[in-house]
């Protein structure tokens, strides 16, 4: 296995940075995770277009053009002879002596990894996920993708330790924001798919993005808005998006199973949907 650590391909094992990197100190850094489908990547332009969007955010510039960053995740590719993978994109503000405020004339740490995932499949039922509501204790820029993932992970843990697969976080005054790393989506009884629309309260999935559409394409009405956690717990259907998990079902929220506790006729349509997409 190989790693890319700025400008060179190193074994895995002996990938590192610096001690006084950025991103390790401050998590001053940002990510994406592009789904690598039988040797196409998913939507690469869009995740690309959302680092440059982060990194902006942070006053930073692509460290080298989206053709570039292209080029070197192929070449990271080849090199691990993957077909079906995560790669993992990561850009650091770069080392420096510790101070809070941004140093000038840092040179940006990029890294990347690939790792062997086995395909999406929706030609087979998919298997359903557990939630727990927790409050979202996240930051309020949470459409920048940073590595900042203490927040999400505690959530996640939390949710494990009580036997839930993965939490849903949600405001103060009940509202789902999203996963803990993917996007929330409910079938309302009324027949419409509703996920929360983009602000700086989540982060606008690239999946997410892609179902708007694809469902908007096959005549599925989309409703772009908050919904609370009891709506949540009343829908006919719920699910979770994102780039590494396609599209998961949610068969539980809390203590209430969703529908019959068993994973949406509708989920698994939207999860072929997604699938024939990938497959194009
Ligand atoms: N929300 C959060 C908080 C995430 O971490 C992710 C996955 N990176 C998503 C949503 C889904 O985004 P995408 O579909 O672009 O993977």
């Amino acid at each position: 296995r190989f790693a890319y650590v700025n400008g060179a391909y190193v074994p895995h094992e002996h990938a590192s940075v610096h001690i006084e990197d950025r991103g390790f100190q401050f998590a001053d850094s940002v990510y994406e995770v592009i789904y690598l489908y039988k040797g196409k990547l998913i939507d690469a332009e869009a995740h690309l277009k959302r680092l440059e969007h982060s990194l902006n955010e942070l006053d930073m510039d692509m460290p080298k053009s989206r053709a570039a960053f292209m080029v070197t995740i192929k070449e990271l590719v080849r090199r691990n002879r993957v077909k079906t993978a995560l790669i993992y994109v990561q850009v650091t503000r770069g080392s420096a002596v510790r101070d809070f405020s941004y140093p000038e004339n840092t040179m940006p740490s990029v890294v990347m990894t690939a790792r062997r995932v086995a395909p999406f499949d929706a030609n087979v039922p998919l298997k359903g996920i557990k939630v727990m509501s927790l409050p979202d204790i996240r930051w309020a820029r949470c459409d920048i993708k940073t590595t900042s993932l203490l927040a999400a992970s505690m959530s996640k843990q939390k949710a494990q330790d009580n036997g839930f697969d993965d939490a849903w976080l949600v405001t103060d005054d009940q509202f789902v924001t999203e996963g803990t790393s993917n996007n929330a989506w409910i079938l309302r009884e009324d027949g419409r798919l509703q996920t929360r629309k983009p602000s700086h309260e989540i982060l606008n999935g690239i999946t997410r993005q892609a179902i708007i559409k694809l469902a908007g394409q096959k005549g599925i009405e989309i409703l772009e808005d908050a919904f609370s956690l009891d709506e949540a717990k009343k829908a006919k259907e719920a699910f979770v998006t994102s780039s590494s998990a396609c599209v998961k079902p949610v068969i539980q929220i809390d203590d209430t199973t969703i529908a019959d506790g068993k994973p949406g006729l509708f989920t698994q349509q939207i999860a072929k949907i997604y699938a024939d997409f990938l497959e194009e």
